[in-house]
């Protein structure tokens, strides 16, 4: 009977102030934890993430890279996001993935960054996980989570500690950052816009889309499409919105896909793909 319970208690909530409106979508959205809360999660979570990926890459040129490519865009976001510290870390590891822990911490693979040619297919998946920051997607995964395991009475009485130890057991299990097809969507809408706002090529999305489909088809599947499913969903999306709103981009020199960029700067110190 879980599954009856949860909307009811969402429409008390909500009846009672639970929801908040959405500064970077305008949609309602039922969030327990507060902002310091989400951080002080993402700080636990984080070493056991980093490890598991086989930590940080060496390359102080790669971290610099990628850590100007998602500035470049987080500065595009709301301005409630403003505030926010931002991380971009690159893992030293093959698999293919991307991730946002709970707060502003974002992680790319560099057996992702392999796969890319130009620096808006970084900025692609970057403006993707921003996105699922900036829409609060695991805020709303933990409240939902917590309603439905702890109860309402316990989630109040938690301490920041004990939803940071929950984060640490959510993000272990990957209960935490799998996301659905509905926040997938809205995840590449935010970055689309991010991505623009920061005159990338929105193209570029769909280009790591279509990287993603040609890796499934290899040996190993991608991770990144375990963390991020529904990929057919998102191409049907993104190749939507890029013939609709995104149309005057196409063959624009104001959109760039910033192709020498990257090979200056980030791939001489990316081992050749596999
Ligand atoms: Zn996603």
């Amino acid at each position: 009977m879980r599954r009856a319970y949860f909307p009811t208690v969402v429409l008390v909530l909500c009846g009672l102030s639970g929801c908040s409106t959405n500064p970077a979508t305008g949609r309602s959205q039922l969030i327990l934890v507060s902002s310091a809360q989400i951080a002080a999660m993402g700080e636990a979570a984080e070493p056991e993430m980093t490890q598991q990926y086989g930590g940080e890459v060496d390359s102080l040129q790669l971290r610099g890279y990628v850590d100007r490519v998602g500035q470049r865009l987080a500065r595009h976001t709301e301005p409630a996001y403003a505030n926010i510290q931002w991380t971009f870390t690159v893992l030293d590891s093959d698999v293919i993935n991307a991730f946002a822990l709970p707060g502003s911490r974002v992680f790319i693979s560099r057996g992702l960054l392999q796969r890319f040619t130009d620096e808006a297919q970084v900025a692609g998946v970057l403006a993707h996980e921003i996105g699922h920051v900036t829409g609060r997607h695991v805020d709303e995964r933990l409240s939902q989570v917590i309603v439905a395991n702890l109860g309402l009475g316990v989630a109040v009485q938690s301490t920041d500690s004990d939803l940071a130890l929950l984060a640490v057991r959510l993000v272990r299990t990957g209960t935490l950052l799998k996301f659905n097809r509905d926040q997938e969507g809205e995840a590449d809408e935010q970055g689309l816009k991010y991505m623009t706002r920061s005159g990338y090529d929105p193209h570029a999305m769909l280009d790591v889309l279509e990287i993603l489909a040609e890796a499934s088809r290899g040996p190993r599947q991608p991770e990144l499409l375990s963390t991020h499913p529904h990929p057919e969903s998102r191409m049907q999306n993104v190749g939507r919105l890029l013939q609709g709103h995104y149309r005057g981009t196409q063959d624009n020199p104001e959109f760039r896909k910033y192709r020498s960029r990257f090979q200056q700067e980030a791939a001489p110190y990316l081992p050749s793909s596999p």
